[in-house]
């Protein structure tokens, strides 16, 4: 139903002016970058699953309320503003754009209009600071074997079975613009190069890489900068907070916060007294920031964050 729907990406202004210079001159590009898949790749439809369909099926009336449809021969010239950035398309590296996207000037249109929730699951762990480290996706609950379902339309760019991090993951690029990214699964259910609707499954729930317990690490990113989930989707309701995503600098306003933190790094004879003299930080302050006791042995090389 209304999957034509799903597709655009529209760029409001006509250039991304970003810090360093990195989008250099998009006004100045003819190339025209088609976000639609090489047609000889097969695509792989949604599995209907009862409860899945159920879910989605009851938001479709709300997701498309007050949407136009848009034909075709628009899309086509919308994409010709796609960021030349995605010209890169790597199996390998999950974030191989390198723009840094916390000076975006323009404002950016993305439709998110196909969401189909990757699980319909409560939030375990927020996008956010943890302590020393910043947590770049949303966790949230899988019971061992439910299927994770892709979220908009898209191509696999890249699968992963890691013992670390992600553990075994799938990372999508879609037609609209944004990459996803799907996190300790215990099984992968797609390859590099398939084109997939959404919901269709890419694994299973499960536990592999840096995890403790059963959940699913879902990223959304646009060109590699991870973008704070809860700015599109409503997690209680599993819907899309709007159709249309305005996306500008202030959704990478976070990455000013990490810039800020300093850290210490703990040498020979470093006790919590001395790195609270060295730095100004009280030790209760140090002991909160990093998560420790006043009594936590402090091994030399470790960093200690202290703003
Ligand atoms: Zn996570």
């Amino acid at each position: 139903m209304h999957r034509n729907l799903f597709k655009p990406l529209i760029i409001v202004g006509t250039s991304l002016l970003l810090a360093g210079g990195s989008f250099a001159d998009l006004q100045a590009r003819e190339k025209t970058i088609i976000m639609d898949p090489p047609k000889s790749l097969p695509v792989l439809e949604p599995v209907p699953r009862p409860d899945i369909v159920f879910v989605i099926d009851s938001l479709r009336p709300k997701l498309n309320k007050n949407i136009t449809p848009i034909v075709d021969f628009i899309r086509d010239i919308e994409f010709s503003d796609m960021p030349e950035e995605y010209d890169i398309w790597s199996d390998s590296q999950i974030n191989p754009y390198k723009v840094d996207l916390k000076d975006m000037k323009d404002t950016v249109k993305l439709d998110l209009s196909g969401y189909v929730p990757p699980i319909t699951k409560h939030v375990t762990s927020d996008f956010g600071f943890r302590r020393w480290r910043f947590h770049y996706g949303i966790d949230l609950k899988v019971e061992k074997g439910d299927s994770v379902l892709c979220a908009f339309d898209g191509t696999v760019r890249l699968t992963r079975r890691d013992r670390r991090g992600y553990g075994y993951f799938v990372l999508v690029r879609h037609f609209n613009g944004l990459e996803t990214l799907y996190g300790h699964l215990a099984r992968i259910t797609v390859n590099p190069g398939d084109t997939i609707k959404a919901g269709v499954p890419v694994g299973l729930g499960g536990n592999t890489g840096r995890s403790t317990g059963y959940h699913l690490h879902f990223e959304l990113r646009y060109l590699g900068n991870p973008l704070n989930p809860n700015d599109l989707i409503d997690f209680q309701s599993c819907c899309t907070k709007n159709n249309i995503l305005q996306l500008n600098a202030s959704h990478f306003s976070y990455k000013k916060e990490i810039d800020k933190i300093r850290f210490w790094k703990v040498r020979r004879g470093d006790t919590l007294g001395r790195i609270a003299m060295r730095t100004g930080v009280s030790i209760s302050k140090l002991c909160k920031l990093n998560g420790i006791k006043r009594s936590t042995k402090l091994r030399i090389g470790r960093n200690l964050r202290y703003t």
